[in-house]
């Protein structure tokens, strides 16, 4: 069975204090996970550590960074990179999250750069796609976002692309109140996994969990993980309150 996710990200929120309290109040639910189940907290660089210590020894319940640059290291102050990610364990790290694309112009390029850098520090990339509103009046959104999957992650190899998680994020459905409906969520995530079928053959096709993200609520994540392509959520806002994300974490079919 592919995995089934619930992914926080807090993107630019919480101070320190309010970050240790809500993991602190989420993981106190004790939601039991299998072994199909992840919980995954994607958080500021500065509470990766903590996070990482509040999540020791639980199972299923892992932490991810939001960002890495796309160089190994060297003179750009202000960067993290993915070995600096590796040094402190963690495990996860989206890439390409609409914000990035667009308030830091990451190209598809980069983020094929920075999904190298994760992958042999064996950090498991979490690669956001998603079309804005105008493409998906015109219709356009299945090449739109296959192009974003062909240009940063057809380089890689069979094996090495079934290891990482894919999130579909449509940008319209971001942090608006309007999430896709779970048709419309299933029929793009089947065409992805298409797409991905065409490129690698279904066994690696089937293997890649593929994220649905924008308006992720304790009340539509249950509709939406039960569609069969719809592999768990990547979660903005709903995942700053505690009882609505333990809702979406328990919502993981
Ligand atoms: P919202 O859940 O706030 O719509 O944000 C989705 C998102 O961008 C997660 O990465």
């Amino acid at each position: 069975m592919r995995k089934k996710i619930a992914a926080a990200n807090w993107k630019m929120n919480c101070t320190y204090q309010q970050g240790e309290q809500l993991l602190q109040d989420i993981l106190g639910a004790n939601i039991a996970l299998q072994d199909h189940q992840q919980a995954i907290f994607a958080v500021p660089f500065p509470y990766l550590i903590m996070a990482g210590a509040k999540v020791e020894g639980k199972k299923g319940y892992s932490i991810s960074a939001q960002n890495v640059y796309n160089k190994k290291s060297g003179a750009y102050t202000g960067e993290v990179s993915a070995e600096m990610l590796k040094s402190i364990d963690i495990k996860y790290c989206l890439v390409g999250h609409s914000e990035r694309r667009e308030y830091f112009q990451e190209s598809n390029q980069a983020l094929a750069e920075k999904l190298d850098l994760l992958l042999a520090n064996g950090i498991t990339p979490i690669f956001c796609c998603g079309e804005p509103l105008e493409i998906r009046e015109a219709g356009t959104q299945n090449s739109y976002v296959a192009k974003q999957l062909e240009e940063s992650l057809f380089h890689l190899s069979a094996e090495v692309i079934s290891t990482i998680v894919i999130a579909y994020e449509p940008i319209w459905a971001i942090g608006t109140g309007k999430t896709a409906t779970a048709a419309q969520a299933q029929e793009i995530h089947a065409y992805l996994r298409s797409v991905l079928a065409g490129k690698y053959g279904a066994a690696v096709a089937d293997a890649i969990p593929v994220l649905y993200g924008g308006s992720v609520k304790g009340n539509n994540a249950a509709e939406l993980f039960a569609c069969p392509d719809v592999d768990g959520g990547l979660v903005g806002g709903a995942s700053l309150n505690a009882e609505e994300f333990a809702t979406i974490i328990r919502s993981l079919p």
